[in-house]
């Protein structure tokens, strides 16, 4: 068994095609703000069925993009699961907006309705103006979208759905990023995620404004479209030709570009979401059917009605009291075993930032979430030999 490769809990899946693509882009004229980075926004925008796509250098600056776009500010607020990344409630942090994190549902992780509704209320009470809401699709299940656009709708709010582990899903008959459900939506394309692109985001949306603004803070708030020029006075010269030197930066913006050697990457990747959506599903399937006899020592997450998920992670929940060991110690034997295992994730609010900012909210559902959660490994690379060394060192574990 030693010389048996460590199966981490996730990885990118990187073949030669990939390869060639990036030596392709590195032998061309362009290594940036080229010709991939242009086609990257296009085949995104496809593949996910959105009108736009404006890749970004990661996941959290197109979150960030996303909160800039919508205008979102000191006094306003945007409710946040209590269970993501970090990065999805200090989007809203970084432009000076409140967080107010809801609780989740404790058997998935997922920000419910009811969860989002009483968030609502608690940050009303506080006097902030909730103006936003980042749902996230913890693991690639899909938060019950028509149920948190209608709340969206009944108070007015803007929904930016935080899809970095769901890209490659579909909800109601409706791919994760086609914008039926919310205004814009955000992807991350770091290597543990679903496509890899090194480090890579976007943000997708239906809307051709919001679409001009993240295309504007991605690149300095510059434009060169005369269109748009506001100094006649330095854009035309005396014949009302445009002088060829000529940009103006309209706004405050960044440079989150992208490059074109990460986005020939992200475009060989795309070409194989399919493949790794179906190849992950059936991982997720036969990890369900060989861990259930492990149960109640071990359970799968509650799935979600009405979607066909892309998923990211494999979360089981294991109740730690009854096995009569911490959550570090069978981490601990797992890895000797090798198998990596990770925890997906410590609720936010813990943080201590946030704990400084906001002290310790009282998240019944989130806590009972942390407490069980445990990661598995789950990349298209996993065999299914290498799947069933994963289940056996759970059964020599579990029930020894
Ligand atoms: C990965 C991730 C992000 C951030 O993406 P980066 O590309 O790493 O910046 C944000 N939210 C969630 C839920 C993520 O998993």
């Amino acid at each position: 068994m030693a010389d048996l490769p460590f199966l981490p809990y996730g990885r990118q899946n990187i073949d030669e095609d990939d390869i060639a693509a990036v030596v392709q882009v590195l032998r061309s004229d362009y290594l940036t703000t080229g010709p991939a980075s242009a086609q990257f926004d296009e085949k995104l925008a496809q593949a996910v069925g959105a009108k736009h796509a404006i890749g970004c250098a990661n996941g959290t600056a197109a979150l960030h993009m996303a909160a800039l776009a919508l205008a979102l500010g000191p006094g306003d607020c945007v409710i946040v699961p209590a269970i993501t990344f970090t990065a999805t409630a200090n989007a809203a942090r970084f432009v000076g907006a409140q967080v107010e994190f809801a609780d989740v549902d404790p058997h998935n992780g997922l920000m419910r309705v009811e969860d989002a509704r009483a968030a609502i209320t608690r940050a009303q009470s506080k006097g902030w103006k909730v103006r936003a809401l980042f749902p996230v699709h913890l693991a690639g299940q899909v938060c019950d979208m028509a149920g948190l656009a209608q709340l969206a709708r009944e108070h007015d709010l803007t929904i930016v759905e935080d899809a970095c582990h769901a890209i490659g899903g579909i909800f109601d008959g409706h791919r994760v990023g086609d914008g039926t459900f919310s205004a814009m939506a955000v992807f991350s394309f770091h290597p543990v995620k679903t496509v890899a692109m090194g480090e890579g985001g976007a943000v997708v949306t239906n809307d051709d404004a919001l679409a001009q603004k993240l295309r504007d803070l991605r690149s300095h708030g510059i434009t060169r479209d005369a269109a748009r020029f506001r100094r006649p006075d330095l854009a035309f010269d005396a014949d009302g030709k445009t002088n060829p030197w000529h940009y103006e930066m309209l706004d405050l913006g960044f440079n989150y570009r992208l490059s074109d050697i990460a986005c020939a990457l992200g475009l060989s990747q795309l070409t194989k979401l399919p493949a790794f959506v179906a190849r992950r599903a059936r991982l997720v399937a036969r990890y369900d059917r060989l861990l259930a006899p492990l149960a109640p020592l071990l359970f799968p997450t509650n799935r979600q009605p009405r979607q066909n998920p892309g998923w990211h992670l494999y979360v089981a929940l294991v109740d730690f009291p009854a096995l009569g060991r911490s959550r570090t110690q069978l981490m601990e034997s797992l890895r000797a075993r090798g198998v990596g295992t990770q925890v997906h994730y410590i609720p936010v609010p813990h943080q201590p930032y946030y704990v400084d900012l906001y002290g310790r909210p009282d998240l019944p559902g989130t806590e009972a979430y942390f407490q069980h959660c445990l990661s598995l490994p789950l990349y298209p690379g996993l065999s299914d030999d290498d799947q069933d060394r994963v289940v056996d060192a759970l059964f020599q574990e579990l029930r020894p």
